[in-house]
């Protein structure tokens, strides 16, 4: 990866980009992020359906693109399983962020091991300790960043652009290739490519996070339904990775995450 930086867009060439983009394929938008940004952009995937999708896109248009996930120390062992395999059959370099242990280890020591069930807060806390801070780490070596958000994903994902300027994360430009793409349309590319997929997701596990943090859904439930289900809010089913200010009114503090 290479520590020269690549300029920022401004806005008017973020909104101009995305206007372009409107109708274009995932591969056109990825295309362009690549002759841009080089080795100064990277997949951000949690290895999702559509994660694995842009996984083998990348890997047909640069052997070299970069992904980037984040291990929370708390994934199934599926989704373990499955790191496993798209690294044997890609050869991705999987560039893989962790939790600071002391963080970890102080927050578990004063709050529990399943702080999350207890309030909002301390879900926030853990995931600002588990995934929001190791993000940032991820971030400091990118321009530019590609996730697998999808607007019918849910509603806080509505109004997502293919090319847009990262609010949560100033200076950074977000790809979102999928943004216009349905759940059929990504099981398509998956199945027409015999992409490796979570084998949660045949077990009634549209949306796959932490182990302890989801759930299959029933028939007819929100695709996210499953994640937080003890959560009822639908507008705060967000980790804090895609949200300015992930830890906004959390009066909790561990190791400098959270506010007092
Ligand atoms: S999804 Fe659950 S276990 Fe994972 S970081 Fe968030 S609160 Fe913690």
């Amino acid at each position: 990866m290479s520590d020269l930086r690549v300029a920022a867009l401004s806005a008017a060439e973020a909104a101009e980009a995305n206007d372009r983009f409107a109708k274009s394929e995932p591969q056109e938008v990825l295309k362009w992020g690549l002759e841009r940004y080089g080795s100064r952009i990277a997949l951000s995937s949690a290895f999702g359906a559509e994660d694995v999708a842009l996984v083998d896109m990348l890997w047909r248009l640069d052997r070299k693109s970069r992904v980037f996930t984040l291990d929370t120390l708390r994934l199934p062992t599926e989704t373990y399983q499955l790191m496993d395999l798209i690294k044997a059959r890609y050869g991705t370099n999987l560039e893989t962020y962790y939790p600071n242990l002391d963080t970890v280890a102080a927050m578990v020591k004063e709050n529990g091991f399943n702080l999350f069930y207890r309030a909002v807060d301390f879900r926030k806390l853990c995931c600002g300790v588990r995934k929001v801070e190791p993000v940032e780490r991820a971030l400091k070596t990118v321009d530019a960043w590609i996730t697998g958000l999808r607007r019918d994903q849910a509603t806080t994902r509505a109004n997502v652009g293919k090319v847009e300027l990262d609010e949560a994360h100033p200076g950074l430009v977000k790809l979102n290739p999928l943004a216009d793409w349905s759940s059929d349309q990504v099981w398509e590319y998956v199945r027409a490519y015999d992409i490796p997929y979570n084998e949660l997701h045949d077990k009634n596990y549209p949306s796959i996070g932490c182990g302890p943090c989801t759930r299959a859904v029933l028939a007819g439930e929100d695709p996210r339904a499953g994640r937080w289900w003890w959560e009822s809010d639908p507008n705060a089913k967000e980790c804090g990775l895609h949200v300015s200010d992930p830890l906004k009114d959390v009066h909790i503090t561990i190791g400098g995450i959270g506010k007092s």
